[in-house]
């Protein structure tokens, strides 16, 4: 069926990718209307392939996010149990659940039925949208969902209002910044190695420049990265492992790096 409909839509519907001249913002022309988006993500792509993904996961895997969600109080100068957390495109919950062993109140918004119940399930508050939620918070984060959204303005400035005076939104996505060069040497073919523009699913494309620019639209400022070299230098635990996280955790909030962008945007 879905398969059917995505030929149909493949048929009547050119695949095109535009960029702003002005402050180099990339997107898709033709996105899906929000029906059709709310398929995609609920029908065919989120399977439980990413809850398995998320059982048989490493202690590694978890020790990252515990290293996320250490840093969070540090860059708040707050103890954890005064801090409310909420992720938005939660997914399974697996960052929630390392918040909450944190102490931090975590709140969760996700679109699939099946995700929202597991999570509640583990004791966390889970909605299917931002307009459930009646408070605010001290940390939110995002990851890959900006950038499949159809009005990421929109969305970062209702994350913005929900955000306390003081607190910080991170946006994780894929970095665009080489996408241009990839499709001057395709000669403006698309290939399945352009996953920052993955036809119906990555509309918007982002580097840090345009993430910057769409948080300051936002009314919210790029964290200083003094401030986050001092919150990485006061959560760290020893090891290799570490030095490697920190490094990584800076380079994709100042200027990206391959695997991605990782920006924190503070509300003054
Ligand atoms: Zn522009």
């Amino acid at each position: 069926m879905s398969e059917e409909i995505f030929r149909t839509i493949f048929e009547e519907v050119k695949f095109e990718v535009l960029q702003c001249r002005k402050c180099g913002f990339i997107w898709q022309k033709n996105t899906p209307n929000s029906q059709l988006m709310e398929r995609i993500h609920n029908e065919w792509f989120h399977t439980d392939d990413s809850l398995h993904f998320q059982l048989s996961a490493s202690a590694h895997h978890f020790s990252r996010l515990a290293n996320e969600n250490s840093l969070i109080s540090f860059l708040l100068n707050m103890p954890p149990s005064k801090v409310k957390v909420l992720d938005y495109g939660m997914g399974w919950g697996e960052r929630l659940l390392s918040a909450q062993s944190f102490g931090y109140e975590p709140y969760g918004v996700e679109i699939s039925k099946r995700k929202i119940e597991h999570v509640q399930s583990k004791g966390i508050n889970a909605f299917s949208s931002l307009d459930e939620i009646d408070q605010n918070f001290h940390f939110i984060f995002s990851y890959g969902v900006i950038d499949e959204v159809l009005d990421p303005v929109d969305i970062v400035k209702k994350l913005g209002r929900m955000l306390e005076k003081g607190g910080i939104l991170k946006i994780c996505v894929l970095n665009g910044s080489w996408l241009p060069e990839k499709f001057n040497k395709s000669k403006g073919r698309w290939d399945p190695g352009m996953k920052e523009t993955l036809p119906l699913i990555q509309t918007n494309c982002f580097t840090p420049g345009t993430l910057e620019k769409l948080g300051s639209i936002c009314g919210l400022t790029k964290v200083n990265p003094l401030r986050i070299i001092n919150a990485l230098a006061s959560s760290s635990y020893q090891g290799s492992n570490n030095i490697r996280f920190n490094i990584s955790c800076l380079l994709k909030h100042m200027i990206g790096t391959r695997s991605g962008i990782e920006i924190f945007l503070e509300k003054q």
